[in-house]
């Protein structure tokens, strides 16, 4: 749970209030807390414990947070759509001049994670604040000419497939969202690298300039597998269950043929476990058809 007013002073009470679950107060002094919806105040309250240096920049901070967003009864759907879940989330906190740098090793770093499961059908869109809407979003137009011309730059620069969405920034600043095609077609967002110069202006964040003055910093907020349920629910189906061997479950089975089979059988399940193998033993009184039918049947 999490202080109301860290969400106030963010901005994510009033845009998202009724989409999170509604405060509590305690009975003696009237605290409001809630259900944290986001994890970003945490970190920027990490940052704001001591006065920072320009020589500790940039700082990246990650952790697994889990938030909670409230959804309607109707709308939740397995583990893509859950009122509960847990962000790979990461908060990196640094000056102007190590914005771009920064970013574009994230954009590599999200590139490595889909190689590695496989995911090569997703799609890349830079969201840009709407102009004619301003009022949605907080900060002035220098801050998001500036923001969205430098994430463009690296979409560009790090060869990313991206479609513009006006309107699609979050109301601090642009992005870039990946979504991810599920077997029936559908868009999925995983990964996102938002690139925030309000919530610094928001909690006043500094730190210590080689000049020795105040200096506000940027803050990106980046999420490789974004919720890990949906993330998983997605690779369950994205493999319809065959997961490769280093992320199977089971990654060996070992059926006996007779009975006389079973000592040696476990002494070498044990030495497969012994090596980090995720091994199983069959040794049921079963045909060895019956038992790689089985086996077959469970993907393994
Ligand atoms: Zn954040």
């Amino acid at each position: 749970i999490g202080n109301v007013n860290l969400y106030k002073t963010s901005g994510h009470f009033e845009k998202y209030g009724a989409d999170s679950f509604q405060p509590i107060s305690t009975p003696q002094e009237g605290e409001q807390f809630m259900l944290k919806p986001m994890n970003c105040p945490f970190h920027v309250m990490l940052y704001k414990s001591r006065p920072r240096s320009y020589k500790e920049l940039p700082i990246r901070w990650a952790e697994c947070g889990t938030v909670y967003r409230y959804e309607k009864s109707g709308e939740l759907s397995g583990l893509t759509r859950v009122r509960g879940f847990t962000q790979d989330d990461a908060h990196i906190i640094c000056s102007r001049d190590q914005v771009k740098e920064e970013l574009k090793r994230v954009a590599r770093f999200i590139k490595f994670i889909f190689s590695s499961f496989g995911f090569n059908d997703y799609k890349v869109y830079l969201s840009l604040r709407d102009p004619k809407n301003k009022e949605k979003y907080s900060g002035n137009d220098e801050g998001w000419q500036f923001t969205e011309a430098v994430l463009e730059e690296v979409a560009k620069e790090e060869k990313l497939d991206y479609v513009k969405e006006v309107g699609e920034a979050a109301f601090y600043g642009p992005k870039l969202d990946y979504k991810i095609k599920d077997i029936l077609g559908r868009e999925w967002q995983c990964s996102t690298l938002q690139f925030d110069f309000n919530l610094p202006a928001r909690f006043d964040l500094q730190f210590t300039n080689d000049q020795g003055k105040d200096e506000q910093p940027y803050m990106l907020h980046r999420a490789l597998f974004g919720s890990f349920e949906r993330f998983i629910g997605l690779l369950i189906e994205n493999y319809a269950g065959a997961f490769p061997l280093w992320l199977s479950p089971v990654q060996i089975k070992i059926l006996t043929v007779g009975a006389t089979h079973t000592d040696f059988a476990k002494k070498l399940q044990s030495e497969f476990l012994a090596e980090g193998i995720r091994t199983e033993l069959d040794d049921l009184d079963e045909t060895v058809g019956n038992k790689i039918r089985k086996a077959s049947h469970e993907k393994i």
